[in-house]
């Protein structure tokens, strides 16, 4: 073990996003513009065994915990199921996430969890399939649903729904897409809206804060508090009152409030993209390149000496309400959100 990845106001990171494409199939109106972005070139991209030796690195000796595979869109990325092998293999084996829209997840979604895939987060963002049209610019609300629930057959649980509301387009859903998680015994996140779209149009007042969804939420259903202890989740959980999970757990909702709410203090994320860069934070305007040295000879050691020095200037906070606050050159798509 070399250490762990620490930055100067002493928080840990032990959570490690992994972005494997900043490719998509959907062109989500707060992600992409319809037209999509230039993509990184393929020799850009880090292969799978490249991925496997950063993954391997964060774990044994930079102390990561827990590691999520997102994008772009993760399913996108042929050798998925591979890395997903490789990551679980390791010692101390990681808990394995991903993040998905869950297009093609039904054929998957076995494979994956054989290959020690633990659970999902699957984005659904309306119940309306027209909306769903007009919102990823693309007609697979049927796909995303079939993605969603064979990965609950799967066992892919407990299987997490991420929701964007955005004002006078899906803000009406918050009640209907919680009844709907609680129904099939999912369980749901509201996100907050944040300045990470390639075209740069986020506007606050389009975003649905926290506490409008909270509002909403209480019009139909007791939320109580949840006594569990966030541990440095983004999200905050409310117990539904009289509802369970299909574990027989008490059923939960939450909400990422990264914008009202911002939980910077307590984050413990590091970021990987897909051409190997280290971001210390997802509103980061500095990247550190590991693909570089990896590919000229460096060793474990120097890879995560390297990382370490990415971390060590993390900000105290990403500084969105600051009138000097710019967005980050890259999307979120090609950060890995
Ligand atoms: N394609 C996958 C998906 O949609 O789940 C993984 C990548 S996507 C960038 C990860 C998550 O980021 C999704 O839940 C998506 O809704 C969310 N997201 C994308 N752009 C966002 C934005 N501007 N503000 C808040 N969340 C955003
Ligand atoms: Fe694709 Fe996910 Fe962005 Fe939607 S949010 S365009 S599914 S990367």
């Amino acid at each position: 073990m070399t250490g762990a990845l620490v930055d100067s106001f002493g928080r840990i990171a032990s959570d490690l996003r992994v972005s494997l494409t900043d490719r998509c199939n959907l062109r989500c109106t707060y992600c992409m513009p319809p037209e999509g972005v230039p993509w990184l070139p393929s020799p850009d991209i880090l292969t799978d065994a490249e991925v496997a030796r950063l993954v391997g690195v964060a774990v044994t000796r930079l102390g990561i915990r827990e590691i999520r595979f997102t994008g772009g869109e993760p399913l996108l990325r042929p050798g998925l199921v591979a890395i997903v092998e490789a990551t679980a293999a390791l010692v101390p084996r990681p808990t394995i996430s991903l993040t998905t829209n869950a297009i093609g997840l039904d054929r998957m979604a076995g494979a994956l969890r054989q290959a020690g895939l633990d659970r999902v987060n699957v984005s659904l963002d309306t119940l309306d399939e027209d909306r769903f049209a007009a919102l990823t610019h693309r007609r697979r609300f049927a796909d995303t649903l079939a993605g969603l629930h064979g990965a609950a057959a799967a066992g892919l649980t407990p299987v997490k729904l991420n929701t964007v509301l955005i004002r006078g387009v899906n803000d009406d859903e918050a009640v209907p897409l919680l009844r709907f998680a609680l129904a099939h015994g999912y369980e749901l996140r509201f996100i907050e809206q944040m300045p990470l779209d390639a075209q740069h149009t986020w506007d606050r007042t389009t975003m649905v804060t926290a506490d409008e969804i909270l509002a909403a939420l209480r019009a139909d259903f007791t939320l109580l508090p949840d006594p569990v202890d966030r541990a440095g989740a983004p999200a905050e959980t409310w117990l539904v009152d009289g509802y369970r999970d299909l574990a027989g757990r008490p059923a939960r909702v939450g909400v990422i409030g990264s914008v009202t709410r911002p939980f910077c203090g307590d984050c413990d994320r590091t970021r990987l993209t897909a051409d190997g860069q280290v971001r210390n934070c997802l509103f980061a305007r500095e990247e550190s390149d590991l693909r570089g040295p990896l590919r000229g000879g460096a060793d474990d050691a120097g890879l995560a000496q390297r990382w370490q020095a990415a971390m060590w200037p993390k900000k105290p906070g990403h500084g969105i309400d600051d009138p000097t606050f710019l967005q980050p050159p890259r999307p979120m798509s090609a950060i890995g959100g």
